[in-house]
């Protein structure tokens, strides 16, 4: 069976786009009462990019932290905030940040529309009614949240998405002027999620065509990017980001993606530096991917954390394992059907070990 592929139906791509985000919202807005709600990264708590929301007098501004990744607990206070703002719902929702912020603002469209916690609804298309209309725009490129069904959350119990049709946004907003001012180590290692996310896919099992001319153009613009210079590389990053994400949602992702997880959720690292201190231990499986990145970390001057998991407990060891190793389909599209008995317990313990 094929999958029937929902994608983002409406996009902006262009500098300084973002000042066409009141136009697009104009015409979201129902009634003179009603309302936007606006989510974004507190890291733009009075930069100019803040004054030119087009916040008209009902709207609500809310400024989230992004220290550490999403959680559910943090998406079900936003919707109470919302809710005790307002009664009626609001006619949009608009995330302004990196993948973290987009994420977020994608799960809060999806929760005031459905009741209950965020964390009931992680996992497969759990989610049974649509979400508030919601707009995404990226500050930071590279992970593909902007396009993917899926939003990743922290519950309780585990790290697993929010993935349906109806997480995906209505309206995207690509304006590279935006990512111009990230600081050099995290515009690094957001990139390089979408260059692994292109490595893991142009290599799995499951390549297909679509995955594979998607994945062929954002590596393309990935070299453009970490290896040459291009004054317009801001731009070519953004849709390397956008390529990236379309060609793993028909295909998937691969072993330091798996790893990632690991990594994530017993040491609480970020997805991006956590992908990058992945992949730097996985040259028996991506040689050329691996060969490439150092060149890219050498050409940036970048250095990863090392000796991560020296002090660590077995038990955590074993988590960590454990979280990885669950993440099948990574594993089968990495290694192919036989994955289980060629990435085994010992072998994932053995490269986190070096980490
Ligand atoms: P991020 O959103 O976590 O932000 C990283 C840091 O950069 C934060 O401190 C933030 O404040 C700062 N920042 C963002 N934009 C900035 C700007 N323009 N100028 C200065 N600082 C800025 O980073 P990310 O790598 O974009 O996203 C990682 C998150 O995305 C993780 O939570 C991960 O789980 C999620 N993710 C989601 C998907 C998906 O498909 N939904 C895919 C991959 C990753
Ligand atoms: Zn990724």
């Amino acid at each position: 069976m094929y999958r029937n592929f929902a994608i983002v139906p409406k996009i902006i791509f262009g500098r300084g786009a973002f000042n066409q985000l009141g136009d697009i919202l104009r015409e979201k807005r129902t009634t003179p009462d009603s309302y936007v709600v606006f989510i974004i990264d507190d890291v733009f708590e009075g930069a100019p990019l803040e004054s030119r929301i087009p916040l008209e007098d009902k709207d609500f501004l809310l400024r989230v932290n992004v220290d550490e990744e999403p959680k559910t607990t943090l998406i079900d206070s936003l919707v109470g905030q919302i809710r005790a703002y307002h009664p009626v719902k609001p006619d949009g929702v608009i995330g302004i940040g990196g993948g973290s912020v987009l994420d977020i603002a994608k799960a809060v469209s999806l929760m005031l529309n459905n009741p209950g916690s965020s964390a009931d609804y992680q996992g497969w298309d759990l989610i049974k009614n649509p979400a508030v209309y919601h707009v995404g725009v990226p500050t930071l490129a590279g992970t593909g949240a902007e396009i993917s069904r899926t939003t990743i959350l922290t519950g309780p119990e585990k790290k697993l998405g929010i993935n349906s049709d109806y997480t995906i946004y209505d309206q995207i907003l690509l304006d590279p002027e935006l990512i111009a001012d990230v600081p050099k180590d995290q515009w690094f290692y957001t990139g390089m999620d979408c260059f692994i996310h292109d490595v893991e896919s142009l290599n799995g099992t499951f390549l297909n065509e679509f995955s594979k001319a998607y994945g062929e153009k954002s590596l393309e613009l990935c070299r453009q990017v970490f290896l040459e210079d291009h004054l317009d590389k801001d731009d070519k990053l953004m849709m390397a980001s956008y390529f990236g994400g379309m060609s793993i949602a028909y295909s998937q992702v691969g072993a330091c993606h798996a790893l990632s997880y690991g990594l994530s959720f017993v040491l609480g690292i970020h997805h991006g530096i956590g992908c990058c201190i992945a992949f730097d231990y996985l040259e028996d499986i991506y040689p050329e991917g691996v060969r490439e990145f150092r060149q890219m970390m050498e050409h940036h001057n970048i250095s990863l954390p090392r000796n991560l998991t020296t002090d660590m407990s077995p038990e955590d060891l074993d988590r960590m394992v454990t979280t990885a190793l669950n993440l099948e389909p990574l594993w089968e599209n990495c290694l192919g059907s036989d994955w289980r008995n060629l990435m085994t317990h010992e072998r994932a313990l053995e490269i986190y070990k070096r980490m």
